[in-house]
């Protein structure tokens, strides 16, 4: 039997499963915290990698599922914002020469989307689109059955395309971004800059509230709240009637804490695509899912990465 070794490094932790052959459900799997004082983050993952590594057996292959734009073809990081000095980092060979077994790495987003493809929300459509929505907007297109990566493996970075000129600035230092404007934090500080402004709101009592409290005073009918929701919903319909226009799949898969809200984002983002979609012929056969894999969506997403590559 063959055994692969997947790990999802994320901005607060790292987690890493050995799996046997292509079976999705792991033979052991643990987590750690990314950060630990004094510690590199890649020193971190090996350590990991230690403590998953099977006794008196080989792994076959790695696949690291990172966060940010991810080199796949070099190996490299290129820049990921939420794990502070990784800039240009050699990841693919550091992991190499130390544990001397194929590494595959791929953004975390894209191996997420392979995996609701292959084991989760999209089994059996061939072209798909998976966006999900926490603290950013991550993004992978599948084409034909086979994800889209780009001369780079940096294609699809649907969080970044922009929907607002000279909108708010969004973690890539740019502004008007899908990110900048449907994600948690952006909910949150929509909020915020509009209570500010002089509005009224049942969160403004709270020290400090995130998109889950807003979600949550926005059922309980504060209007304020709820605007805020619609107005994400409706720049992420902009998004994705941009993209079905753009890729024309059959199945949209939305993951990620803030799509779990349900219909407070979604009917706007429905309401949008409806008004401005080029053709109804779009919709005709879309199919629009939430994520399945949950927080393994990742790890998942490793293995498949494995096996199209046939490592
Ligand atoms: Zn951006």
């Amino acid at each position: 039997m063959k055994q692969f070794m997947c790990l999802d490094v994320g901005g607060t932790k790292i987690r890493g499963a050995l799996f046997g052959d292509e079976n999705i459900e792991p033979i052991r799997q643990q987590k750690i915290p990314t950060q630990n004082q004094g510690q590199k983050v890649e020193d971190r993952i090996c350590g990991l990698i230690r403590e998953i590594w099977p006794v008196n057996s080989n792994v076959d292959a790695i696949a690291i599922a990172a966060p940010g734009f991810v080199d796949s073809d070099k190996g490299v990081v290129i820049r990921a914002v939420n794990i502070p000095g990784w800039e240009f980092l050699p990841l693919q060979k550091i992991l190499q020469d130390k544990f001397n077994t194929p590494v595959i790495i791929g953004n975390d987003a894209r191996l997420a989307a392979l995996g609701e493809w292959k084991y989760g929300a999209a089994i059996g459509h061939h072209d798909v689109i998976y966006l999900t929505i926490s603290t950013g907007i991550g993004g992978g297109v599948i084409i034909k059955d086979r994800v889209l990566m780009g001369s780079r493996g940096m294609a699809t970075e649907l969080g970044h395309i922009t929907i607002l000129p000279d909108g708010p600035l969004c973690s890539c230092g740019q502004k008007g971004h899908l990110e900048a404007i449907s994600s948690g934090p952006a909910i949150a500080q929509f909020v915020q800059e509009e209570i500010k402004n002089g509005k009224k709101s049942s969160v403004s009592a709270l020290k400090n509230f995130s998109s889950k409290e807003i979600a949550q005073a926005a059922f309980e009918g504060d209007e304020l709240c709820q605007l805020a929701y619609k107005r994400a919903g409706s720049f992420l319909g902009m998004a994705l009637v941009n993209l079905l226009h753009t890729f024309n799949p059959t199945c949209v898969v939305l993951g990620g804490g803030v799509s779990f809200t349900g219909d407070l984002l979604l009917e706007p983002m429905q309401k949008e695509i409806e008004k401005s979609i080029l053709s109804k012929e779009y919709l005709g056969n879309l199919t629009f899912s939430t994520a399945k894999l949950g927080e393994n969506a990742g790890l998942i997403g490793g293995l498949v990465l494995i096996t199209v590559n046939n490592l």
